[in-house]
């Protein structure tokens, strides 16, 4: 039988501040042959006197084993998991801890946690952590994740965000890594992989002088063809470094590469994981386009670091802040590797290609939507490549300084803050203040955000 009923949709102007923040995050995720058992401990502080209880999401009908505030077990009996939303009424502070058994094995969606050939990884935008843990999964809930995982020694690599910080045997012929991320992130872009998995490693040195590990894992094989993303890695490491003043900030950056991948690739805080065809490249093969693409989207991903990670968008709506923006960045360091005006000329052919049929048909929305029912669907050429134009129209328009420090006087900016230090962390939204306009030989690009869709251009 179909299921008639409407889809929710969701609209920007109810968009409500969570009245909550999440201290910590503890993920302990415990893989075994035929299930995954994650528990959650989240270190959770009111924000206001709210009443309203703490909102987590998870799947639809996905189990919740137990559930603890405080130390003290809560009777789950009559909890209904199956609208994927549980409330929990808790104090001004308390610590609330969840056990959920999930399925990875059998996970065919291609988001939370499953496996991929012999690997388990995940993906978690923009809403697939909720398929891994009960959490408060939105992008303007941001907190400090440690992340334990337990596998099978038949799992050797064991990989998540931020820094390692411990790892070693169990019991059962099974094993341990923790990581550690001391920078607040929102769920999307955590980051799990476990597998027998091959690496490459490298090093790159900051302009401060720390040395970052580099490393790209594939599966056995496969490491003779990462030369060139490798490559391609330290120089946008560079060129952020030159042309924006931004330094990689962990200790170690990792990319993996995954056979079965919904996107062509994710850029998780300190674990990029690509679709395989979209890092491997062998130099003796690969033609042109094929090693400009790789690179492209290698520098994509890693400029993302900033523009997109440290820096969060509020809500989904503001999708195109964080990919309008790292699109420009890339697009533009494409343009100082190779030729700027075949760069440019592959752009606009690029954009009349793909985006202005958007715009010309029934799917035509603005770079920043009102509302929607899947935002899955809004990954789309105009957040996209539209979304580039209007970064570049401002850079055009008040020249590369003028622009990278357009948002030091007017947070929340259109364009991100590219000047630190900024207060952290943020979480823009498409709209610019006014305050640009109150100053001489400054400009208000208020309408930026609500560009409509131009049908037939
Ligand atoms: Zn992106």
């Amino acid at each position: 039988m179909l299921d008639q009923a409407a889809p929710s949709v969701v609209t920007r102007a109810s968009y409500e501040a969570p009245h909550f923040a999440v201290n910590s995050v503890a993920l302990t995720i415990a893989l075994y042959a035929d299930r995954a058992v994650v528990t959650g401990r989240l270190d959770i502080t009111r924000t206001e006197d709210s009443s309203a209880p703490v909102l987590l999401y998870g799947g639809k009908g996905m189990a919740l084993d137990q559930l603890r505030i405080d130390g003290a077990v809560q009777d789950i009996s009559a909890v209904d998991t199956s609208t994927g939303e549980i409330a929990i009424d808790i104090p001004h502070q308390a610590v609330v801890e969840t056990v959920t058994t999930i399925d990875p094995n059998n996970n065919t969606s291609l988001e939370g946690l499953y496996l991929s050939g012999d690997m388990y990884c995940t993906q978690c935008e923009p809403e697939g952590f909720r398929h891994i843990t009960w959490y408060p999964d939105r992008p303007d809930v941001m907190s400090v994740f440690t992340t334990r995982i337990e596998a099978p020694v038949s799992l050797p690599v064991l990989l998540s965000n931020g820094n390692l910080v411990d790892s070693g045997p169990l019991e059962g012929n099974r094993h341990f890594a923790e990581w550690h991320d001391p920078f607040k992130k929102p769920s999307y872009l955590f980051a799990m992989v476990a597998g027998d998995l091959d690496h490459v490693a490298d090093s790159y040195t900051t302009s401060d002088g720390r040395d970052i590990d580099l490393r790209i894992y594939v599966e056995d094989g496969n490491a003779h063809r990462t030369a060139h993303a490798m490559d391609s890695l330290k120089r946008s490491m560079k060129w952020d470094e030159d042309v924006y003043g931004l330094s990689y900030d962990l200790d170690i950056f990792m990319i993996v590469a995954v056979s079965h991948f919904n996107m062509g690739a994710m850029e998780n805080k300190g674990l990029n994981i690509f679709n395989s065809k979209f890092i491997l490249a062998d130099v003796e093969t690969a033609t042109d386009g094929d090693l400009e693409r790789v690179e492209g989207i290698v520098a994509h991903e890693y400029f993302h670091n900033w523009t997109g990670n440290r820096i969060t968008c509020r809500d989904w709506f503001q999708l195109t802040l964080k990919e309008g923006l790292t699109v420009y960045r890339d697009q533009e360091f494409t343009a100082d590797t190779h030729s700027r005006g075949v760069k440019r000329t592959d752009d606009v052919a690029l954009l009349r290609a793909i985006q202005f049929p958007e715009d010309a048909g029934p799917t035509a929305h603005p770079i920043r939507p009102e509302e929607y029912a899947e935002i899955n669907n809004f990954y789309t050429p105009t957040d996209y490549e539209k979304g580039a134009e209007v970064n570049r129209k401002i850079a055009t328009m008040l020249g590369q300084e003028g622009f990278m420090s357009t948002a030091m006087m007017a947070p929340p900016p259109l364009v991100m803050i590219l000047s630190p230090p900024w207060p952290m962390p943020m979480m823009p939204i498409c709209r610019n203040s006014s305050a640009g306009t109150a100053r001489p030989g400054h400009r208000n690009f208020r309408s930026n955000a609500v560009i409509p869709p131009t049908p037939g251009h």
